[in-house]
């Protein structure tokens, strides 16, 4: 059984050249990730026009997917040697960009002194360092050191997301994503986002003309906001690494549940991220622990699960890759197919209310394709899209059969590589609909997914009516 759940996976220094972006392709890399928190805009627009040549070259479509940093907060460079903060001491923090040392720490955030309240708790590099705010004294705030530890290089600060005054997307982010939508990014995901207002104030276009706009769910006001920001998104991430900092420790693996289901039920994707397969950052495979988390992420409904420093800064991208796309592969073969379907089947139209009628046409739709192609044990079920919203829509029921999105927009099929189960492809705009169908069924025939005698279920829109919803479902018997 071919694998599922798409992995994505973080470009970075180590997986930067050609030979290595192939190499990941070729292990199972579904989607490259682009994060600017770490890279300046014009590193990041070179690594998207290579890794398009290379997806060019090996003839899979790839996604690109850009991560705005948002407001994100960075200490001043720590000694060349590190420096070890002990526990139960007292130090500075204060803002600036200087050098910080074990006694005084600068950090890139001019309002510190007014936005953080006593008693507050800041996290450094992803928290390794837990400091008290206990007092205010001229331009720095004393701190306790909770949990001490090493820092080095410019660790991240976590400052408590309602304290920050500064909102995504910030002003940097949108100039960013302004370089990204001249040359076409396929997805951009906004970080530290706290409400739909966030999602909407990025005014990209609709998908398939904008780029496909992921919510990180990372902050406390994003968990309460979190229906009405999946609603606004084209696709959310459980961004764990930030949300582990904001909320306690051990709602995690509940939040990242919630997450996934409220996703899957709406027809938005959902990716899975941060420290899958952290040891494997210098480790040739990885703990025991991470290899079931990864697999428990696909049993939770996740439609993508996402590598970061693993393949951006790793010893070996290719392998991590590799081992993903395994684990992930195998725990598709045991996830609860029907148990998944019927329970979705089973929410009513009243959960989802707010949906426009188009969307709600397109949502019956599919769920009759589920239905029929499950009843008739159909092959696969074909979906001729514009946007690639009727992908989505079956992707929501998880059907055992293969899904195939059939798309004349480019956009749509790079859109598609973080759908769950989809294999998507591109097709002539200049075929007629009922020659599109044929090259589609023709296409499942000829890679092998359906031989003669087998049903396929096909979805598509009508040409009486153009530019609908998905209106239309055809069984189709091989001959
Ligand atoms: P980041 O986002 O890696 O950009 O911080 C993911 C996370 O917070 O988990
Ligand atoms: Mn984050």
């Amino acid at each position: 059984m071919t694998r599922r759940t798409k992995v994505i996976a973080t470009v970075g220094p180590a997986s930067e050249d050609e030979a290595t972006l192939k190499a990941m392709i070729g292990a199972g890399m579904d989607v490259a990730r682009l994060g600017l928190a770490h890279e300046t805009l014009e590193i990041a627009l070179e690594r998207c026009a290579r890794i398009r040549r290379v997806a060019a070259d090996v003839g899979r479509p790839i996604g690109v997917l850009v991560d705005l940093p948002g407001p994100k907060v960075r200490a001043g460079v720590m000694p060349p040697e590190g420096a070890v903060l002990l526990e139960g001491t007292t130090i500075r923090v204060t803002p600036g960009t200087e050098q910080s040392s074990a006694e005084v720490i600068t950090v890139d955030y001019p309002d510190l002194l007014s936005d953080v309240h006593i008693g507050d708790h800041l996290a450094f590099g992803d928290g390794a360092v837990v400091v008290e705010a206990i007092d205010k004294r001229g331009d720095s705030l004393e701190v306790r050191i909770l949990h001490g530890g090493p820092l080095k290089g410019r660790p991240g600060v976590h400052i408590p997301s309602d304290r920050l005054r500064i909102t995504a997307p910030t002003p940097d982010d949108l100039r960013m994503l302004d370089a990204f939508v001249e040359v076409g990014v396929d997805m951009v995901a906004l970080s530290f986002v706290r409400s739909a207002h966030d999602i909407r104030r990025v005014g990209t276009e609709p998908v398939p003309r904008g780029p496909l706009v992921v919510a990180k769910i990372e902050t406390r006001a994003a968990v309460q906001n979190m229906e009405s920001i999946i609603e606004a998104s084209g696709a959310v991430m459980v961004a764990r690494g930030d949300l582990g900092a904001e909320c306690p420790i051990e709602e995690l693996p509940h939040l990242q549940k919630q997450i996934i289901q409220r996703c899957i039920a709406l027809g938005r994707p959902a990716i899975t991220a941060t420290q899958m397969l952290e040891s494997m950052i210098s480790a040739p495979s990885p703990t025991r622990a991470e290899a079931s988390d990864v697999a428990n992420a696909v049993f939770d409904g996740t439609s993508a699960l996402m590598l970061s420093a693993e393949t951006a800064i790793g010893s070996d991208p290719v392998n991590v890759v590799e081992t993903m796309a395994r684990i992930a592969g195998r725990a598709d073969q045991e996830f609860d197919y029907s148990g998944w379907a019927n329970s979705l089947a089973g929410l009513h139209s009243s959960d989802l209310e707010r949906q426009s009628v188009d969307d709600a046409v397109t949502n019956a739709m599919s769920m009759a394709a589920w239905r029929a192609a499950t009843e008739t044990g159909a092959a696969a079920i074909i979906c001729i899209t514009r946007t690639g919203f009727t992908v989505r829509s079956i992707a929501r029921f998880r059907p055992q059969a293969r899904i195939l999105g059939f798309s004349t927009d480019e956009r749509t099929v790079h859109q598609l590589t973080m759908s769950w189960g989809a294999d998507p492809a591109l097709i002539s705009g200049d075929l007629t609909l009922d020659e599109q169908i044929d090259h589609a069924v023709n296409s499942a025939h000829q890679s092998g997914l359906a031989r003669a005698g087998d049903l396929l279920a096909v979805l598509h829109g009508s040409t009486q009516y153009p530019g609908q919803a998905t209106d239309t479902l055809r069984l189709v018997r091989l001959t």
